[in-house]
């Protein structure tokens, strides 16, 4: 049976509780125990699948196809556990669940209600797995007191009872602000928070504190008083330059000792904190610097394409560079010439994207990079723009473009070089998709075979010629023009293992220009980045010698 912590927040949001709690988990690992992270997040969408990445950040894609919290992603990055399909749940999922078996007669006619029938829907999920893993870290999203969480904290309330004593911790993030005029950083917040929390019947162990300056001893005292929680259990969590300075920072801060404290574990195992170590002087090490621009939609936000970021930081970090991402919004290149706004760049990456708007821009610079020789990863629909590219510039094909843009306008303008796939096969079933079919259910989503070609760049990158690797699409490059675009050089390296569908195209006369059908952005880690950012950032880094 697993220990559990559940983690939650409170004065503010936004304070990083995923990523306090992603290192949480790289230190219990650090320390010999294994874990497994949860997120649980109250708005009443079903999954985050549908929702406009303005609204969310990205969509993280687990390996069993599950479409999840970003946080997910850092778990992942602080862990390397693969996270699945049951370790993020929302409200909608939770109360859509209850309702379905209400419709189908499982409660025998009883009334139905928050408590218990809501809180035990949440429970059974908190238990899914627990005797896998020494430890289960669990989330809650958003901050004590919104009226959509409610349900979460009673449920998690309850299972700690429901346990044997010492079993379940709370741990709380809270912001101590800091008053310029006092010179003071204010403690009320905290407790307020505290008390919220305590009204519905949670103490919590250890509290973790956001703060942009060192707490005095004094105010240490006062919140341990105050909240009721012990002195060495109070932890500053300051500010940090990078958020892979985590796992050490709160490690020297006592976060971990404070976790292990408070379950009565001890003595507690040394912790082997070399992964992280080498993580920080890869970091804070760099020699030089590559510009990378990633021409995409999503530019205003940087959460809607985290992973990209992250991937392309650890493939610097690969190369011992600094990696500088820019984003540039591609709908400006349907104005102007991308020319004078990718000068200067190293590399370009065009990444995922949903709808037409911005894809001639897109397009533009998977042309630029092409005939320029500059370094070009093209992720989903940055692969399907660079075929079609190639497809209209090398193979004359003046009207090529994807099913998905019809789609949208009820017209027939273009000639599909990527059209809507609504069969493939996965292992060994088929799976079906109609035209209809609900939103959020259409896409070929999760882990997916690819066998890549012996003796391509892929191969020779990966190291191997089977992968897999994660998607979320609905449209695919049309295999029926394989031959004609790889008479113009673009080889199909990487294909699905029934040969149907294309995974990767890449030009062999270029000095790096590959698609990728699926998100190898989802699998890097800072401790292992992913084979395909690391040669990216490699060949970025030529380019910027030749300069
Ligand atoms: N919109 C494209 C598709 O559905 C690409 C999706 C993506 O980039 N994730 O196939």
């Amino acid at each position: 049976m697993a220990r559990y912590v559940f983690i939650t927040g409170g004065v503010v949001s936004s304070l990083g509780k995923g990523l306090a709690s992603a290192a949480l988990g790289a230190l219990l690992q650090a320390r010999g125990f294994s874990v497994r992270l949860r997120k649980l997040d109250p708005y009443l969408n079903v999954d985050p699948g549908t929702m406009s990445p303005f609204e969310h950040g990205e969509v993280f894609v687990t390996d069993d196809g599950a479409e999840t919290d970003l946080d997910l992603g850092h778990y992942e990055r602080f862990t390397g556990v693969s996270a699945r399909r049951t370790d993020s749940v929302s409200s909608g999922r939770i109360y859509s669940n209850v309702l379905e078996k209400e419709r189908r007669g499982d409660y025998l006619g009883k009334t139905i209600q928050v408590i218990p029938h809501v809180t035990n829907e949440i429970k059974d999920f908190l238990r899914i797995g627990d005797d896998e893993v020494d430890f289960m870290l669990c989330e809650i999203g958003g901050t004590v007191g919104d009226i959509e969480g409610l349900p979460f904290f009673e449920a998690i309330r309850q299972f700690a009872q429901d346990r044997p004593r010492g079993q379940c911790i709370f741990m709380h993030l809270t912001l101590l602000p800091y008053v310029a005029a006092s010179g003071e950083l204010k403690t009320k917040p905290t407790q307020h928070s505290v008390k919220e929390l305590r009204s519905i019947g949670i103490a919590p162990d250890v509290l973790l504190l956001r703060s942009e300056h060192p707490i005095p001893d004094r105010e240490r005292e006062k919140i341990a008083l105050f909240c009721n929680v012990r002195k060495e259990a109070v932890i500053a969590a300051p500010d940090l330059k990078t958020i892979y300075d985590a796992p050490l920072v709160y490690h020297r801060e006592g976060l971990d000792q404070a976790v292990l404290d408070a379950f009565g574990i001890s003595p507690a195992p040394r912790p082997n904190l070399a992964r992280w170590e080498d993580v920080m002087d890869r970091l804070t090490n760099a020699e030089g610097e590559v510009r990378v621009a990633i021409v995409g939609k999503y530019t205003q936000l940087e959460d809607a394409y985290k992973s990209i970021a992250e991937a392309l930081t650890h493939g610097g970090m690969a190369n011992r560079t600094r990696v500088k991402a820019e984003w540039i919004d591609a709908e400006i290149f349907e104005r102007e010439d991308p020319g004078p706004w990718l000068e200067g760049f190293q590399a370009i990456l065009v990444p995922g994207g949903f709808g037409e708007r911005g894809t001639e821009g897109k397009i533009k610079a998977a042309r630029y990079a092409r005939e320029k020789k500059i370094p070009y990863l093209g992720i989903c629909l940055g692969m399907q723009m660079a075929v079609i590219e190639t497809a209209r510039t090398l193979a004359h094909m003046d009207n090529a473009g994807s099913e998905e843009f019809d789609h949208e306008t009820g017209s027939k303008r273009f000639t599909p070089v990527v059209y809507h796939l609504k069969e493939w096969v996965q292992g060994n079933h088929v799976v079906e998709r109609k035209v209809g079919d609900a939103k959020g259910g259409t896409m070929r989503l999760g882990a997916y075979t690819a066998n890549l070609l012996p003796g391509s760049r892929v191969a020779q990158i990966y190291g191997t010629t089977v992968i897999e690797e994660r998607h979320r699409h609905r449209y695919e490059v049309d295999i029926k023009y394989r031959d004609r675009l790889e008479a113009c050089g673009l080889t199909f390296s990487g294909m699905s293992p029934d040969g149907r569908l294309p995974e990767i195209v890449e030009i062999k006369d270029h000095p790096w220009f590959i698609g990728v059908q699926y998100h190898p952005e989802l699998k890097s880690k800072p401790f292992a980045p992913h084979p395909l950012f690391a040669d990216f950032v490699r060949a970025a880094v030529g380019v910027s010698r030749l300069v």
